[in-house]
């Protein structure tokens, strides 16, 4: 009998094996630099699609470079466009070379960050010490590094019932509550709070959305009276979310009135900021995110606006003790040790929902020192002039109508007929999203505001020049003229 193992089988093999990856190391490199000359995005020809689903289990090996073929043939072609210098569809960030890069390595080494004595570890804790710094949290602050915001949001809110509940949630549970809990958060919420509300065995009942004002933020009169009400009524209120950069519109929720009112009626305050929060980097920026560093907890991706491969978020939360409390579990298989591989200043598992852990934080790392902080800072600056230049250029153009104010960097708008009614200009504009997306040269996606479909394109791309910004108001104007031709309109 011999011994099998899943390496190169032989000296030649590993040989193949480094050649592929040199291959492969050259072909996404070009790749990179050549996204312009591609469309944005591309339907997915039906052979191509039969191919990539049909396939029976393989059973017997297939040489490792025709798999790479197979992959250049069937999937690389036919991205969601998102590295794209023309994408700005959702809120989606970029790449850049050195995260794959970084992502190779830390694949390479294929470490585990649940806990234990290992350089990684040191790493993630090095990156969010920088964060905390950053985002003005104090040194002895806690924080982990998750998949996504919705994750850093779960995180954070789930500290945050255990801390205000005043039973013990994880012994007890839910059944124990004497009044229902209550979240607060705006009307403009993102859709993954109120699934973490929901997650947390809460009821999506309990999350209660606060009415905004015309700029989309948050109308802290209202809150105050749903407060009031809602204790009157016998409810227990424990927290707000607020918001730094709606997914609508770029909206920030004026975050020191929060931290004010939740400090004084005893509630949590917790900020989505999955975009939003890193205008913390940016001087210019930073009034927006005014009094998040008095938040009990606060969640950001690293993947959208700081361009990190896909998949990256932090959660930061003010106190280590209430972050480990609600997390905390040391069985005898996971006993921590003074010395040896079990050491260990951190076990981040003690911190969250996950045991076994990627090495997210080393693309970060690297990313960070590759380009400095006041480098980003310039990129958002630059977005949100990006977007600023957008928007006078739909208000210039009489066949275009800026649905929102511009806060960050996202711009809502449509095309617009003067007397339709908008019914019909909200199938103009979905047909026109689409088609948009069809011809490829410029991708956003829409969203609606009070009842009115617009186009919402997002600057969160690094690789987008001013003169992108002119072909998508090219795009949109040329398009809508087709569209109101065959519309009647
Ligand atoms: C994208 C986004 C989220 C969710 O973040 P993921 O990283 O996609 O999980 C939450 N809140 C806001 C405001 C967002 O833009």
């Amino acid at each position: 009998m011999t011994d099998e193992t899943l390496d190169p089988s032989s000296p030649e093999a590993w040989e193949a094996m480094r050649a592929l990856g040199h291959r492969m190391v050259d072909d996404m490199l070009t790749h990179m630099q050549t996204l312009r000359e591609r469309p944005v995005w591309q339907p997915i020809p039906p052979e191509v699609k039969a191919r990539l689903k049909q396939q029976p289990v393989p059973h017997t090996p297939q040489d490792p470079a025709e798999v790479y073929e197979e992959f250049v043939r069937d999937v690389l072609p036919y991205p969601l466009g998102n590295a794209h210098p023309r994408f700005w569809g959702w809120v989606i960030g970029t790449g850049t070379p050195l995260g794959a890069l970084a992502d190779f390595l830390g694949a390479a080494m294929n470490t585990n960050l649940g806990g234990a004595e290992h350089a990684a570890n040191y790493i993630e804790l090095q990156v969010l010490g920088w964060f905390k710094q950053l985002m003005g949290f104090p040194p002895d602050a806690s924080g982990l590094m998750v998949s996504g915001t919705s994750m850093a949001n779960l995180i954070g809110l789930t500290v945050a019932r255990n801390a205000k509940a005043g039973f013990d949630v994880r012994t007890e549970g839910l059944q124990a509550q004497p009044a229902r809990m209550l979240f607060y958060a705006s009307t403009e919420v993102h859709s993954c709070v109120p699934r973490a509300v929901e997650v947390l065995g809460l009821g999506r009942k309990s999350l209660r959305l606060v009415p905004v004002n015309d700029a989309y933020q948050m109308d802290i009169g209202a809150l105050r009276a749903m407060l009031a009400a809602d204790r009157a009524a016998g409810f227990q209120p424990i927290g707000v979310v607020g918001a730094a950069g709606t997914v609508n519109t770029g909206a920030f929720d004026d975050l020191d009135a929060l931290a004010d009112l939740c400090a004084a009626e005893n509630l949590w305050l917790h900020v989505d900021g999955a975009f939003g929060a890193l205008a913390a980097l940016s001087p210019s920026l930073r009034p927006l995110v005014k009094g998040l560093e008095r938040a009990d907890s606060v969640a950001f991706d690293v993947h959208k606006w700081m361009f990190v491969q896909y998949e990256a978020a932090v959660v930061l939360v003010r106190s280590e003790k209430l972050h480990h409390d609600a997390f905390s579990t040391t069985p005898d298989y996971l006993t921590h040790g003074d010395r040896g591989v079990a050491a260990g200043d951190i076990w981040f598992s003690e911190y969250g929902i996950q045991l076994s852990r990627g090495f997210r934080a080393l693309k970060v790392w690297m990313s960070v020192k590759e380009h400095g902080i006041d480098k980003y800072a310039r990129i958002l600056e630059q977005n949100c002039a990006q977007a600023h230049y957008l928007a006078a250029r739909v208000e210039r153009e009489p066949e275009l109508e800026l649905l929102a104010p511009v806060s960050l960097n996202i711009v809502c708008f449509r095309y617009t007929v003067p007397g339709a009614p908008d019914d019909r200009l909200n199938a103009l504009n979905d047909e026109l999203t689409i088609r948009l997306h069809e011809r490829g040269v410029v991708l956003a996606t829409s969203t609606r505001l009070r009842g009115r479909a617009c186009l919402r394109p997002s600057a969160t791309n690094h690789r987008s020049t001013l003169a992108d910004f002119d072909v998508l108001a090219d795009e949109v104007l040329a398009v809508g003229r087709v569209l109101r031709a065959e519309m009647g309109l």
